[in-house]
C-alpha cells in the first residue's frame, strides 16, 4: 500500500464534518475558520513507542490515547476542541505485516474525535520507528484562557477524578501482572477532561493537566504564579486500588508523582468552595479540594498524621540526567 493509498483509505475522513473547515485532508494545507472573538489554542503531543507506550499496545487504544493526551492540554486552558492534525510514523513493514493495525488505530482515534467534535483536517505520514504526534486546535473567547499563572495565596488547590491509577496499572504491567480492567483503561484510554475545563473557565484562577505527575504539574502552577502550596495527602482522591496500594506500602509517590493521569489540577478562590458540587456536575467528574495556595515558594505535603512527607522525584522528565 502506497503512502497516498494509506492517506486516502484511512485519514481522509476522521471525526465529524464541521462547518468551519473550508478544506480538510487532501491539499497542501487545510483551510479553517476561527470564530470571531475567539483565540486559537494550539497544542501538540508526541507518543513514541518504547517511551510513551509499549510497542505491543492495542492500536485502537493508542489511537484514543494519542488524541486524548492532546485534548487534555486544550481542556487545561478551558478551550473548546475543534480540529486536529496527525503526524504518523510507521515502520515500513507494518501496513503489510499487520494490515489491521492502521484500521484499529483510526477506529480509536475516530471514536474519541466524534465524541469530542474534533475533525482531523490534515497530517503527515512517514516511515520510521513507530511514533504518533497529534496537534489539536481549539477555541477560547478572547482573553478567557485559564493559564498556569494566576493562583493567589488563600486559593484552594483542586483536582479532578482520581490520581495514580495509570501509574499503578503501568507498575503491574511492567512486573508481568495483569492489572484490573478498570485500571488498565485509565492507563490506555484516559478521559480528557474537556467538559471540566470548559466548566472551570471563568472560575479557576490557574489550571494545568496532570501528565507528568501531580507534584510536578502543580509545581508549574506554583512557579508561574510565584506562590507556594500545602497539600493534605488525606484529601487526595484515590480509587480503591490506589488507596489500598498506598495503605499497604505508604508509597504516596504513586498518586503524587506517577504520570499519565490526565486529570486537571486547578486553583479556585476560597469563596468558590460552595459552588464546587455544581461545578462537578457540569464537569461530569468529581472535583476534590486537596490543599491551599500560600505565600512563599515550593510544595509541602502533609501526611494524614500531621507529619510532613518529603517526595523524592516529582515526576517524569525525558531529559533528567
Ligand atoms: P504534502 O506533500 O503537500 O505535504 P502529503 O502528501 O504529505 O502533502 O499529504 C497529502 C494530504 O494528506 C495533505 O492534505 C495532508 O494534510 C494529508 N495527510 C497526510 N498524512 C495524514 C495523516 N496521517 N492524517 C491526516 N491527514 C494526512
Ligand atoms: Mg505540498
Amino acid at each position: 500500500m502506497s503512502e497516498f493509498d494509506l492517506i486516502r483509505t484511512h485519514f481522509a475522513r476522521l471525526g465529524p464534518s464541521r462547518d468551519d473547515v473550508t478544506l480538510g485532508v487532501g491539499d497542501d494545507c487545510a483551510l479553517l475558520r476561527v470564530p470571531a472573538g475567539c483565540e486559537l489554542a494550539v497544542s501538540i503531543d508526541t507518543l513514541v513507542a518504547g517511551v510513551h507506550f509499549l510497542p505491543e499496545v492495542n492500536p485502537e487504544a493508542l489511537g484514543h490515547k494519542a488524541l486524548a493526551v492532546s485534548l487534555s492540554d486544550l481542556a487545561a486552558m478551558g478551550a473548546e476542541p475543534a480540529w486536529a492534525t496527525l503526524a504518523l510514523t510507521l515502520p515500513a513493514d507494518l501496513p503489510s505485516t499487520r494490515p489491521d493495525w492502521v484500521d484499529a488505530f483510526c477506529r480509536g482515534l475516530d471514536a474519541l474525535a466524534l465524541e469530542q467534535g474534533v475533525a482531523l483536517v490534515g497530517g503527515d505520514t512517514t516511515s520510521g520507528p513507530l511514533a504518533v504526534s497529534i496537534q489539536v486546535h481549539g477555541f477560547v473567547p478572547q482573553g478567557q484562557a485559564v493559564r498556569r499563572q494566576g493562583a493567589g495565596p488563600g486559593d484552594l488547590v483542586c483536582v479532578s477524578g482520581t490520581l495514580g491509577d495509570a501509574g499503578l496499572a503501568l507498575r503491574a504491567i511492567l512486573s508481568g501482572l495483569e492489572p484490573p480492567e478498570g485500571l488498565r483503561a485509565r492507563l490506555e484510554r484516559p478521559t480528557p477532561r474537556v467538559a471540566a475545563g470548559l466548566a472551570l473557565r471563568g472560575q479557576a484562577s490557574a489550571m494545568i493537566d496532570c501528565s507528568d505527575g501531580l507534584a510536578a504539574d502543580l509545581g508549574h502552577i506554583l512557579e508561574a504564579s510565584g506562590v507556594g502550596a500545602d497539600l493534605s495527602l488525606a484529601d487526595l482522591p484515590l480509587s480503591p486500588d490506589v488507596a489500598r496500594a498506598v495503605a499497604a506500602t505508604g508509597d504516596w509517590a504513586l498518586p503524587l508523582a506517577s504520570g499519565d493521569d490526565y486529570e486537571l489540577c486547578f486553583t479556585l478562590p476560597a469563596q468558590s468552595r460552595g459552588g464546587l458540587p455544581e461545578l462537578a456536575r457540569t464537569a461530569g467528574c468529581p472535583l476534590a479540594v486537596i490543599g491551599r495556595i500560600r505565600e512563599g515558594r515550593g510544595l509541602r505535603c502533609w501526611l494524614p498524621d500531621g507529619r510532613e512527607f518529603h517526595l523524592g522525584r516529582t515526576g517524569y522528565d525525558h531529559f533528567a540526567a
